[in-house]
């Protein structure tokens, strides 16, 4: 794993009226690792991630992404630059097959660049494009069926696929296991697993047991500020981190 900064975050700021969402938070993303964002409810979780996507604008701060100044970029700008973000917006095709809607990602991503491929050869490449991301997403099996007729857990998988069809080199995941049950969670765990090192992976969760499973490292915000990031290892012994949030309890440490 090559240890360059891929997003780095400074003092941002988003402030509603007197309430400020995040509070100088600052934050720097590693090439290749998997980074988690802890924190307890309101700490600001879900506006930093929207800050870093560009669905939200600053009051204040910088993010810089790639080497590049894009705290005042637009999102489609961003998503073009390889930041994709997944999971907050349920955009499948429920009338479309599994193929088909990861066919529209990849031509959407392809919009974004100039190519002289003929229009049949066009086609073929984009559809072998999206088996393969079906094949890595655990759908090799399921692309020929709608999108609507998949379980919770499908559907997730094929968001994670849609994602990974603008081959993203930044994907910001917003609570992959919500609402999934326990083969399910299993399942998009190990999943998540294996993009380790492939595609470097920004998230949001609240199963502790998922997040200490699969990040390197992991940030914890509280009140709109980051108090602590470091190893697993380091997050379950930080005595801030333990008060403010984990709990100063055997359970958190086990
Ligand atoms: P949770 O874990 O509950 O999802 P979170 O860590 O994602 O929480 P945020 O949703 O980012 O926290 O909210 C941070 C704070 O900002 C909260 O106090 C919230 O009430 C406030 N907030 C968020 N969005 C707005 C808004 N549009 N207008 C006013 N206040 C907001």
């Amino acid at each position: 794993m090559s240890h360059s900064t891929l997003l780095q975050v400074d003092d941002l700021v988003k402030s509603y009226g007197g309430l400020r969402a995040t509070d100088h938070a600052s934050l720097s993303v590693l090439t290749g690792e998997i980074h988690a964002l802890i924190g307890p409810n309101g700490a600001g979780k879900t506006t930093l991630i929207q800050l870093i996507s560009g669905a939200l604008a600053p009051s204040a701060g910088r993010i810089e992404f790639d080497g590049m100044d894009i705290t005042r970029m637009p999102m489609h700008a961003r998503v073009a630059h390889g930041l994709a973000r997944s999971f907050q917006i349920t955009s499948i095709f429920h009338r479309l097959s599994v193929l088909d809607n990861l066919a529209l990602a990849v031509l959407a991503h392809a919009g974004h660049s100039l190519n002289f491929w003929r229009p049949a050869r066009r086609d073929a490449e984009r559809y072998a494009l999206a088996a393969e991301v079906a094949q890595r997403v655990g759908l090799g099996l399921h692309v020929h069926r709608l999108g609507g007729a998949l379980s919770h857990g499908e559907q997730r998988q094929l968001e994670l696929g849609l994602a990974l069809a603008t081959r993203p080199k930044l994907l910001l995941l917003d609570e992959p296991m919500a609402g999934m049950g326990p083969d399910e969670s299993e399942r998009m765990l190990s999943l998540l697993q294996s993009l380790r090192g492939e595609t470097t992976l920004l998230l949001v969760e609240h199963d502790m047991n998922a997040v200490f499973r699969l990040a390197d490292r992991i940030s914890t915000l509280v009140a709109g500020r980051v108090i602590a990031c470091g190893t697993p290892q380091e997050i379950r012994q930080n005595p801030e981190v333990r008060l403010a949030y984990l709990g100063d309890d055997e359970e958190a440490t086990a």
